[in-house]
């Protein structure tokens, strides 16, 4: 029978409904938008592709770069070309989001909110080569990768007018992604977003009614009951949650208590990249053509949050669309109950 599960920490609604993955297609081959019709080879670059080395001039000049001993880039991050925010980051807007070129008429004051939101909006170009999927490349390039989320993020959160800051990955046309060049996204914003906001309130309501980081708590929990658990060693632990929003939901967090990912030690990053590289290539053995999104949640930096909060990477496989129901009520529909699919990602 489907049921309503409602997850205290995030506030988010998902209503488990196993009978709708008996609707045809739900998870045939051939449903999924196909990434890319010209795949190159490993090693290889696209003359078309913007993000391959020598298409350099494609984009806006890098802010930073991971360079081999030969000088030749690993990694770039460049501002993005066409940013959600007012770029702080290099020239930024070149493509527009001056707000002043789209004044908002007609209406009062009190319902006219088009203040322009200087943030920054930066693409990370994971590889020189052209690779589609994280997996593609090699361990120590993911530990490069998510070196760069780090240093980024750490750069950022200098900055006084920022105070929240957020690193994800559209993987496939499905999760919102119109580039198929591994890449990621790091946005950094002048405001805490609403729903981080309230799941920030009622961690910290925890914190003072229970003494103890609520995310620790869940941790302890899922840890003790074991059964949506999908991998627990070498001081990180990955579960479905309770309330996952779409099948095969995955949170990877380290067991020890750490509200910023930014701050964390180089052996724990490393840790991190083969525990991630691992845990993609489980969620892409059960699931064919998988896209999904990546987000890397950490402490807000407006206020101190160290004792109440606690960061973690959410893999968000999209095989439903959002539809009518998600879009109306934020009531999420899953056919795949989160124990279940627990238990085909710990035997991948
Ligand atoms: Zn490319
Ligand atoms: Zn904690």
């Amino acid at each position: 029978m489907p049921e309503l599960r409602t997850d205290w920490l995030t506030g988010r609604s998902v209503l488990v409904a196993e009978n709708r993955a008996l609707r045809p297609n739900e998870f045939a081959e051939g449903s999924f938008a196909v990434l890319s019709a010209s795949i190159a080879p490993l090693g290889r670059t696209l003359s078309t592709c913007p993000f391959c080395a020598g298409n350099e001039s494609c984009t806006p000049p890098a802010v930073y770069e991971q360079c081999d001993g030969d000088g030749n880039w690993r990694l770039r991050v460049v501002p993005n070309a066409f940013p959600a925010v007012f770029n702080l980051s290099g020239a930024g807007n070149a493509n527009g989001t001056d707000t002043a070129a789209f004044p908002a008429v007609g209406l009062s004051e009190k319902w006219q909110l088009n203040i322009p939101i200087p943030g920054v909006h930066e693409v990370i170009i994971e590889s020189p080569f052209h690779a589609e999927r994280m997996t593609e490349v090699s361990q120590p390039q993911l530990y490069e990768i998510i070196r760069a989320y780090a240093t980024r993020l750490r750069h950022w959160r200098e900055r006084e007018s920022l105070c929240y800051g957020l690193v994800f990955k559209n993987q496939g046309s499905k999760a919102g992604a119109s580039l198929t060049h591994v890449h990621s996204q790091l946005i950094a914003l002048p405001f805490i977003p609403p729903s981080v906001e309230a799941e920030i309130r009622r961690a910290a309501h925890f914190f003072e009614t229970d003494e103890k980081c609520a995310y620790c708590d869940l941790i302890d929990q899922e840890r003790t009951l074991g059964s949506r658990i999908v991998f627990d060693a070498d001081g990180f632990v990955a579960f479905c949650p309770f309330a996952s929003l779409q099948p095969h939901e995955v949170w990877l967090m380290p067991c020890e208590h750490r509200a910023s990912f930014e701050l964390a030690s180089t052996s724990d990053l490393k840790q991190l990249a083969v525990i991630l590289h691992r845990l993609l290539a489980k969620l892409e053995s059960v699931i064919p053509h998988l896209q999904y999104n990546l987000l890397l949640r950490t402490a807000p930096w407006a206020d101190n949050y160290d004792a109440a909060y606690h960061w973690r990477i959410e893999l968000l496989p999209r095989v439903n669309s959002l539809a009518g129901l998600e879009m109306a009520a934020g009531v999420h529909i899953n056919p795949v109950p989160p124990e279940k699919a627990a238990l085909q990602l710990r035997s991948a």
